[in-house]
């Protein structure tokens, strides 16, 4: 009798642990839209210093140039680069033969987006129009789950997303493009960004945000809030380049990591984030690279725009630093490495495919 109630003890402790296997209990995500693994691995590139989309050579090499890329790099995404490479993982580093692709065909943005969140690549999405998506997301998914209830928010600069997220459907906390933040926990500074938003010029026209007020209301609902999935979208990486301007194409990569390090410090101080958060940072699709005015564009007929990259921290993810394993990660995991951090199995209620966790950074490999 003893025996047996021991073996089910055993039993039951094994499915507990089983249940609860991951120490993440909160998921960020992070994604700067078109930005190429060239920087994120390499620094500043002197060829396009020295051409035409550098107005300021002599500005541009003070902030980010240095003769070895690993200090480049560093110079210009510090946090991912003392942080992230000291206690996370990097992937898409191709100089080492690690790759990181979109699945999708397109290379732009509505289907590098559903890719991640849907973990479908699905050759229907094949435009950036406000179309509601038909697939279900990984967000959507989450935001069903016994505790993570209105627990999922989306902060977005550009106005697509209420399509590329179903928001009629899905129901998801999502505050996109200009529209004003409005939720039960108003305050001062909800209402300040609320009303700076529509003072700030509007640079990349009436459908895409400036990514520094997209942050601050993320920011501020992240401390009024503490949601359990967060999701900050981030778009000027990509208005710059497509604009061919360099010199704001860095400095946007530049402040950008200077959000995600701040985010990664207050995340530090509080108690239901600290030790139990995952950050992953990624992007929506990659750019070209030769011709040299290839870097502005990205699409089907880009060569190489299907390159991307990722990057994560957090308490499941062994800290490997710069993945070197000759292996290739598609953005189609990534749906379903987000359920598996939080312990869940993503399966959407349409049956659509989802491509597989990523063992390597769920911890389970
Ligand atoms: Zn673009």
């Amino acid at each position: 009798m003893k025996k047996i109630s021991l073996l089910f003890l055993a039993v039951a402790m094994g499915l507990q642990l089983m249940a609860q296997q991951t120490k993440t209990q909160n998921v960020i995500i992070v994604t700067l839209d078109g930005f190429r693994w060239e920087e994120l691995y390499h620094g500043a590139d002197s060829a396009l210093i020295n051409s035409k989309f550098t107005d300021d050579k002599a500005d541009i090499n003070k902030h980010f140039w240095a003769v070895t890329p690993g200090e480049r790099r560093k110079m210009l995404l510090p946090f991912f680069w003392t942080e992230i490479a000291a206690q996370g993982q990097l992937y898409g580093d191709r100089d080492l033969g690690n790759k990181d692709e979109v699945a999708n065909p397109y290379h732009f943005s509505y289907p590098g987006y559903n890719e991640i969140f849907t973990g479908f690549p699905d050759v229907r999405m094949n435009t950036n129009d406000p179309i509601p998506n038909p697939n279900m997301n990984v967000l959507e998914f989450l935001n069903k789950q016994k505790g993570f209830e209105n627990k999922v928010a989306v902060f977005t600069s550009w106005q697509v997303f209420p399509a590329i997220l179903n928001v009629k459907r899905s129901g998801l906390i999502l505050n996109s493009g200009y529209t004003d933040f409005n939720g039960p926990k108003m305050n001062e500074r909800f209402r300040y960004l609320n009303e700076l938003q529509h003072k700030v010029p509007a640079l990349y026209g009436d459908d895409v945000r400036l990514d520094f007020i997209t942050y601050e209301l993320s920011k501020e609902y992240l401390k009024q809030y503490k949601p359990r999935v967060l999701y900050l979208s981030l778009g000027e990486t990509d208005d710059m380049a497509h604009a061919g301007n360099y010199t704001m194409y860095l400095r946007e990569a530049h402040t950008e990591d200077g959000f995600l390090s701040e985010l990664w410090r207050y995340l530090q101080t509080d108690e239901q984030y600290k030790g139990k958060t995952t950050l992953i940072i990624t992007c929506d699709h990659g750019r070209g690279d030769v011709p040299l005015e290839n870097w502005r564009d990205h699409g089907t007929d880009t060569k190489n725009s299907e390159q991307t990259w990722f990057a994560v921290i957090g308490p499941d993810t062994p800290p490997t630093g710069i993945i070197k394993t000759p292996t290739t990660t598609y953005h189609k995991q990534l749906a379903q490495t987000i359920a598996k951090l939080l312990g869940f199995d993503f399966k959407p209620e349409a049956g659509h495919e989802v491509g597989d966790a990523i063992e390597s950074v769920t911890g389970s490999k």
